[in-house]
C-alpha cells in the first residue's frame, strides 16, 4: 500500500460530487433516514445506485496511478475494479455519496474480503441526529453538510474529516488520510517463495494486522505475485550496486528508478520498503 493524493482539478473532477448535486444527494439520503426512523423502510436501500459512485472511478483511478488502493496490484488489463466506499454505506449512510470517502480497488480486497466490515478503536463517527419528526427545513438546513465538498467549501472541512479520522481510529489505513509506509514491513520467504507484509513496528501491530486481515493482503496469489517482484528486483539491485561494467551499473539504477520505485510501480510499497534496507543475496 502506499500513499494516495486526491486529485481535485476543476477542469475534470467529476461534477456531481460538488455543489448543488452533492447536496442534493446529501438531502435524498437524509429524507431516507427519516423514513427509516419512521418504520416507512427498514433501511436505505443503495440498489441501482452504482451508477452515482461510478462517476468517480476515472478520477480515483487517476489518484492511484491504475493500481489497486489496497494490494497495489494492476488490475485493468482483467477487470473493471470497483469504487470501494472506505466506510461502508450500509453504516456511515450519510457518507454514500461521498467523494472522500471513495477509493479504487480490485474486486477482490473490495467485495471478497472487505465487503461492509469497519473495525474502529471507537464508535465516536455519527452521522446526523433524524428524528421521526425532523422538519424538511431541518433536513435542508443539513444537506450539503455531511461531508467534504471537493471543490468549495460548503461541506465539512477536509482538516475537520481528518480530525474526525484519527478520532474514530479505524483498526484499517485510509491511503489518502495515514501513510502506509509508517505501518508495513515485509518478509520475504526463499523456502516458501513469497513475501509476507506485516506490521513495521509493535506500535503499529494492531492497526497493520487488522488493515492486512480486512483487505486480505495476505492472501495466496499476492504473497507469490510479491515474490516474483523481488526475484527480479534482487537481481536488479544487484547490478546496480555491484556490477563492474559502468554503464550496467547506472542502467540498473534507472531501472530500480522507474520500474519499481516510482509510485507508479506494481507493489511500489513493498519496493520502497526494500530500498534502504541491505538486500539479502539468494540463498
Ligand atoms: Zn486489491
Amino acid at each position: 500500500m502506499r500513499k494516495l493524493n486526491r486529485q481535485i482539478d476543476p477542469t475534470t473532477f467529476p461534477v456531481q460530487f460538488t455543489g448543488v448535486n452533492r447536496r442534493n444527494w446529501e438531502l435524498e439520503l437524509l429524507k431516507e433516514a427519516r423514513r427509516v426512523r419512521r418504520k416507512e423502510i427498514k433501511k436505505i436501500d443503495f440498489r441501482g445506485k452504482s451508477n452515482r459512485w461510478k462517476n468517480a472511478k476515472d478520477n480515483l483511478l487517476s489518484e492511484s496511478l491504475n493500481k489497486c488502493a489496497y494490494c497495489e496490484c494492476y488490475f485493468r488489463t482483467v477487470a473493471y475494479g470497483d469504487v470501494e466506499h472506505y466506510r461502508p454505506k450500509s453504516k456511515y449512510w450519510w457518507l454514500a455519496y461521498s467523494y472522500y470517502n471513495y477509493s479504487a480497488s480490485c474486486q477482490l480486497c473490495n467485495q471478497k474480503y472487505k465487503k461492509a466490515k469497519f473495525p474502529n478503536t471507537s464508535a465516536s463517527y455519527s452521522g446526523p441526529v433524524i428524528r421521526r419528526n425532523s422538519s424538511d427545513e431541518y433536513l435542508l438546513r443539513t444537506a450539503g453538510k455531511l461531508s467534504v465538498d471537493p471543490l468549495d467549501n460548503s461541506g465539512i472541512t477536509i482538516t475537520e474529516f481528518k480530525r474526525i479520522h484519527k478520532k474514530e481510529r479505524p483498526l484499517s489505513i485510509d491511503p489518502y488520510i495515514d501513510n502506509p509506509s509508517k505501518y508495513f514491513g515485509y518478509k520475504h520467504d526463499d523456502r516458501t517463495r513469497e513475501v509476507l507484509i506485516k506490521e513495521k513496528s509493535s506500535s503499529k501491530k494492531e492497526i497493520a494486522e487488522s488493515a492486512i486481515d480486512l483487505f486480505g493482503l495476505n492472501r495466496k496469489e499476492l504473497r507469490d505475485l510479491r515474490y516474483r517482484g523481488l526475484l527480479t528486483y534482487r537481481f536488479i539491485r544487484d547490478a546496480s550496486e555491484n556490477s563492474i561494467d559502468q554503464n550496467r551499473k547506472e542502467g540498473a539504477k534507472l531501472i530500480l528508478e522507474t520500474e519499481y520505485y516510482s509510485d507508479e510501480a506494481e507493489f511500489s510499497g513493498m519496493y520502497n520498503y526494500f530500498k534502504n534496507r541491505k538486500l539479502i543475496p539468494f540463498t
